[in-house]
């Protein structure tokens, strides 16, 4: 058995980085970036106008000057026009470039128009050289690099990407992921079941976990504890997947036949048992077209924090070609814990007053029992060593 650490340290050593493929803008939200992305003009492109009113020179606000003539009309998306004389003024809309000689905005809401033909200023304006405008280039240079390969792109990086030109872009491709249920007593959720049988709900929860962040493609497959049968579909899936995880049958009973099974494909064994409650089973191996296998223990609370604890960071991992970092929470009432493992116990969470992130934990029967884990929002990663988790007591928080 190794420790969570280890097990979390060789997965990402030996995983590989997912392929890239170009892709339209629309497609790529939520998607990791793959290349590095250059602004092609400065930001603000041009000297904007950030306020409806009228632009003015400062020299003349400077001289004392109250009342100006109107020179014209500037809308947004039009070649600037200029100022020529003392006492000019042009009327501006927020995104219109600033009118040749002028430099200052006086805002539509502080002057009056009087004959239509010029304004006065209502009551005592203050302004300053500059005020209402947003000097070109002031965001960011023609040529400097706007984005960093290996973020997944949120709504302002999508904006950031249309305004720089990039119609297509390199992201990661979507791995496509195997999921293989194995048990005797699985039976699909439509399906009728005998007492002694339940309907198979892990696959389901890996589904969800994958699909929910977008970091993966998933298909699911049920079969029943025959070597032959598993055997086969794992070879099968695995020619036409970047990833195979299964649930069930990889701890020591009599039909528990995968890890024998990826023995006998020559899958690379990395790890097999991780220090860790739930989920001490957990199996990890790499195939000759290094494409990683997971097995994870049936039992579905053991399934959902392996895999939120080593797959989904792994995944995001392969897919940014950075790593990821978890939240912080602090317990909010104690903990007790006395095997010589690492605890992940389920949590809710709330951000108190000071914007600290709790967890009240949350005790299950068993690894068993997923109902508890209702309401819970991911689990608490209590390190191995200790007996007694004090209230306030600091540790890495995994979501579901
Ligand atoms: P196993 O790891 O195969 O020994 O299974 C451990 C426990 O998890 C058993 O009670 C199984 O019935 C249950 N289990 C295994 N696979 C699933 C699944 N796909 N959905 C729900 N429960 C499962
Ligand atoms: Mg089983």
């Amino acid at each position: 058995m190794i420790s969570v650490a280890k097990a979390e340290r060789l997965i990402l050593e030996n995983i590989e980085f997912f392929s890239a493929e170009k892709i339209s803008l629309e497609k790529a939200i939520g998607l990791a970036l793959r290349e590095d992305i250059f602004i092609d003009r400065d930001y603000p492109p041009y000297n904007r106008v950030t306020m409806d009113g009228f632009a003015i020179s400062y020299v003349d606000w400077k001289k004392g000057l109250r009342s100006f003539e109107i020179k014209g009309s500037q809308p947004a998306g039009k070649q600037p026009l200029k100022l020529t004389n003392a006492g000019e003024s042009i009327e501006v809309m927020t995104g219109s470039v600033i009118p040749d000689n002028a430099d200052t905005i006086i805002p539509i809401e502080r002057i009056q128009k009087k004959n239509n033909n010029r304004i006065e200023i209502l009551g005592n304006l203050s302004l300053r050289k500059g005020q209402f405008t947003h000097k070109q280039g002031s965001d960011i240079r023609s040529g400097k690099k706007v984005l960093e390969k290996g973020i997944f792109l949120k709504s302002p990086e999508i904006a950031i990407l249309a305004s720089a030109g990039f119609n297509k872009l390199s992201v990661a491709k979507i791995p496509k992921i195997a999921i293989i249920s194995n048990g005797d007593e699985l039976v699909e959720v439509a399906d009728k079941t005998n007492f002694f049988q339940i309907r198979s709900a892990n696959d389901r929860a890996i589904e969800a976990s994958i699909l929910a962040r977008r970091i993966g493609k998933v298909s699911r497959y049920i079969i029943k504890d025959k070597r032959k049968k598993i055997l086969e579909k794992i070879i099968k899936l695995h020619s036409t997947h970047d990833m195979v995880i299964l649930t069930g049958g990889v701890s020591m009973g009599r039909y528990d036949f995968v890890p024998g099974i990826l023995e006998e494909l020559k899958i690379d064994l990395v790890f097999h048992g991780i220090s860790q409650r739930p989920g001490r089973p957990m199996w990890f191996g790499m195939s000759k077209e290094s494409k990683p296998i997971f097995a994870l223990p049936g039992n579905p609370v053991s399934t959902m924090v392996c895999m939120n604890r080593f797959i989904v960071p792994a995944l995001n991992y392969a897919l940014s070609t950075k790593r990821s970092y978890p939240e912080k929470i602090v317990l909010k009432k104690k903990v007790m814990f006395s095997p010589n493992l690492t605890y992940f116990v389920p949590v809710i969470t709330n951000i108190d007053n000071n914007g600290i992130i709790k967890g009240n934990p949350i005790t299950t029967n068993t690894s068993g029992d997923f109902i508890s884990l209702a309401n819970t929002d991911g689990f608490a990663e209590l390190k191995k060593g200790s007996k007694i988790f004090k209230k306030g007591y600091s540790a890495n928080l995994y979501r579901w």
